[in-house]
């Protein structure tokens, strides 16, 4: 029988990608919703989270699909009234806060999952299997995008704890982090403010390992989200956000769609549910908050939608 979840926070990812992975899920119904501005057709309907928490206590799991920012609040209150909890990427505004989480999850014998999206895009899987045994001598990650189409005017994302380009990028670190066949650390960086605002809007990274990123988010025109890898083997590069996969520039996996992420991390949800088990990954994180730590600032132009 489907388990019950309630969504919370019925913005952009919520509407794309959460509701119709639930509705297509066998392991799941949709019993809630909660949102301060938007509901979903044919489902209970909340605009407070402690209203939702204390009426439908057949609801044994949440989804969190609000900004980092206020995140915490409501995975604090969901795991005090026993809620398992899914969090939408990066898993908080600070490292701290999901440590505390984690440790609430755990003391109450709850399931946390810092989910991780692009780690599910098709090609993932198999370039972390090739990887395995190769040693890797060079990596770049070119992820370059236009922050007006893919955040319409969200200004959260130029507050602080918003992470600017850090929103995307760590998409990128998430799939780096998965695939490379051993860690690497962050060495140096150069972050591009708009002068109008808190978060940054480009930034160039340099990595242990001969490891490098650029991530832009003033790409017009067609977008870019490749990680390219040079190993003692030949180079293997992942495209369209790790959902295609080539080996000595020939494509040898995955497929021209990103549809399959989140149907994946709802059935890795069921799973960890199932198991009795959390499953908490701040490597991505890491990367970001070093960078945020280490890097070197330039100002550019201000910034409006
Ligand atoms: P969004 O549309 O701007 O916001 C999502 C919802 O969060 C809003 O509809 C609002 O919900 C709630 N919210 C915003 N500020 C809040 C506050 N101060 N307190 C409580 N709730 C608040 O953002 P989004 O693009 O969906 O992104 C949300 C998260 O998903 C981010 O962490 C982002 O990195 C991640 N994500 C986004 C995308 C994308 O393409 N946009 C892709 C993958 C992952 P209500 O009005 O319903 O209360």
């Amino acid at each position: 029988m489907a388990r019950k979840i309630a969504l919370v926070g019925i913005g952009k990812i919520a509407r794309d990608q959460h509701v119709p992975a639930l509705a297509a899920s066998a392991d799941w119904e949709l019993a809630a919703t909660v949102s301060r501005s938007g509901s979903v057709d044919g489902i209970d309907a909340y605009t407070d989270f402690a209203e939702m928490l204390a009426a439908r206590p057949d609801i044994d799991t949440v989804s969190l699909c609000m900004p980092p920012v206020p995140r915490y609040a409501y995975a604090e209150a969901a795991l005090q009234a026993g809620r398992h909890v899914m969090l939408e990427k990066p898993p908080g505004a600070t490292l701290a806060e999901v440590h505390t989480l984690q440790a609430m999850a755990a003391g109450k014998g709850l399931t946390l999952f810092a989910t991780w999206h692009s780690r599910m895009a098709h090609a993932v899987a198999p370039a972390k299997a090739w990887l395995a045994d190769k040693t890797v001598t060079r990596a770049h990650i070119t992820w370059r995008e236009d922050v007006r189409k893919w955040h319409p005017g969200q200004d959260w994302v130029f507050e602080p704890g918003g992470m600017g380009v850090f929103d995307p990028g760590i998409n990128a670190l998430s799939i780096l982090t998965e695939i490379l066949p051993a860690p690497v650390h962050l060495t140096s960086a150069t972050l591009t403010f708009p002068a109008n605002r808190q978060t940054p809007i480009a930034a160039d990274l340099a990595f242990s390992g001969g490891v490098t990123a650029e991530f832009d988010w003033r790409q017009t025109g067609p977008q870019t989200w490749n990680i390219e890898v040079d190993t003692n083997a030949g180079p293997l590069a992942l495209r369209m956000g790790g959902n295609r996969l080539e080996l000595g520039g020939v494509e040898v996996a995955g497929e021209n769609s990103i549809m399959g992420e989140y149907p994946a991390l709802y059935a890795r949800m069921a799973q960890l549910v199932a198991d009795g088990t959390s499953d908490v990954d701040l490597s991505p994180m890491v990367h970001v908050a070093d960078a945020l730590t280490l890097g070197r600032r330039l100002f550019t132009d201000p910034f409006d939608f």
